[in-house]
């Protein structure tokens, strides 16, 4: 897609950016305060890494999650960049994630030089399989010296970093349950989980430490951004610490450990205010879409669909089906093409990512489920602006 040059092309205000009859995957929605806050601050001049926007924005995030803390970021990788290094994650340490998710804390783990095991998904919800984790630290690990270690590579385990994906939470209490039996941190990644829900609490505020991205397709945006979020004062204390550049003297520049400069900045913070406005609208849209695309597939042999487990609240962040190709008579694959010609926008899921190569040669435990999720998967169009008629095209070239 071209860049959209808002002197010269004219679009109604809340409808996603589409050129033409193009129905994109997922994009942002614009239609309250945005406008109002960022002009602000560009009338006053606060357009950088300090401001009252960011200041609002985190505790705004924080109110809604009920968490003490909340530390605005560049986006939702430097977050967990930053969240696996106050949570203790040294180089050579290992962390359990799950393999099917997009690459982000993988690559965030490397980041601190520590190594991922991966863990399988389960097959009604598509997240981190909780009984494989189980069985992992059960057989594979040992204790020693009051620390755990994996028997086949001999590293240290550090934490668990379960990922919502896809707007679903995952089973925080099974992993909380063996987090605290093997002394192991938790660190979510709820970037694709604001707004949803496990069993009544807020995903994102369920393990030690919480993750958040706004990048452009999740369910609110500020462009690019992510935040920290934690009950734990000194974790958040240093998270700020460290993404200023670990400034220690107001005036003076010195410098006592390595630091990143990964703020957040007011002009971002504006806009996640006015963002933060609307987030229960855009869910409650969310499941209205997803719950007509459930309706629309129900008899379809071949299609599954995204289902909901009795204690989950899912925002439906990014609807997908599962494609059997012998019932349906197409392949997930051939579906993305035959819906590309038509110019609806699909995706599939993540490749699995024990199998990619930069993270190849870290451990992947028993993995079976996530590759069939993986092969048979697409993502629908879902964005919060996705108008009936176009739900409708979709799901017409879809049953048929
Ligand atoms: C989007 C996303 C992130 C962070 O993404 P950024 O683009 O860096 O903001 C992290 N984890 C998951 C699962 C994501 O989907």
């Amino acid at each position: 897609m071209n860049a959209i040059n808002p002197t010269n092309i004219q679009f109604e205000p809340g409808t996603p950016a589409t050129e033409g009859n193009f129905i994109p995957l997922c994009v942002p929605e614009i239609r309250g305060n945005e406008w109002q806050y960022v002009k602000e601050c560009l009338d006053t001049n606060w357009v950088s890494s300090v401001g009252s926007y960011v200041d609002r924005f985190e505790e705004m995030v924080a109110e809604y999650l009920g968490v003490k803390y909340a530390v605005g970021v560049v986006n939702g990788t430097s977050a967990l960049h930053i969240a696996l290094l106050v949570a203790g994650v040294e180089a050579d340490d290992e962390v359990i994630v799950p393999t099917l998710t997009f690459i982000s804390p993988v690559n965030a783990i490397r980041y601190v030089g520590a190594w991922p095991i991966f863990m399988d998904s389960e097959p009604d919800y598509w997240q981190m399989d909780c009984n494989k984790l189980a069985d992992f630290l059960e057989k594979e690990c040992r204790w020693h010296q009051g620390k755990l270690y994996n028997k086949t590579s001999d590293r240290q385990i550090k934490a668990i970093l379960p990922v919502n994906i896809l707007g679903h939470p995952v089973d925080l209490d099974a992993i909380l349950e063996v987090a605290c039996k093997y002394n192991l941190v938790v660190i979510e990644d709820a970037a694709e989980g604001l707004g949803a829900k496990y069993k009544g609490r807020m995903v994102g505020n369920l393990g030690d430490i919480g993750c958040l991205s706004f990048n452009g397709n999740k369910i609110i945006t500020t462009g690019g951004g992510g935040m920290i979020v934690t009950d734990n004062e000194a974790w958040a204390k240093k998270a700020k610490y460290l993404t200023t550049q670990a400034k220690d003297n107001p005036i003076e520049y010195i410098h006592n450990e390595i630091g990143y400069n990964y703020r957040l900045t007011n002009i971002q913070g504006a806009m996640g205010c006015a963002q933060m406005e609307q987030l229960n609208d855009y869910v409650a849209t969310k499941r209205r879409i997803a719950s007509l695309y459930d309706e629309a597939f129900r008899d379809i042999p071949g299609i599954t669909t995204m289902a909901e487990a009795p204690w989950a609240f899912s925002t439906f962040w990014m609807y997908t089906i599962l494609v059997d190709e012998k019932q349906y008579g197409r392949g997930s694959r051939t579906l993305l093409k035959d819906l590309s010609d038509r110019k609806i926008q699909t995706r599939p899921l993540w490749q699995p990512i024990h199998l990619s190569k930069p993270h190849a040669a870290s451990q992947a435990y028993h993995v079976e489920v996530a590759p069939r999720l993986y092969q048979t998967s697409i993502s629908l169009p879902c964005s919060v602006g996705l108008r009936e008629n176009q739900q409708d095209l979709v799901i017409s070239q879809i049953v048929h």
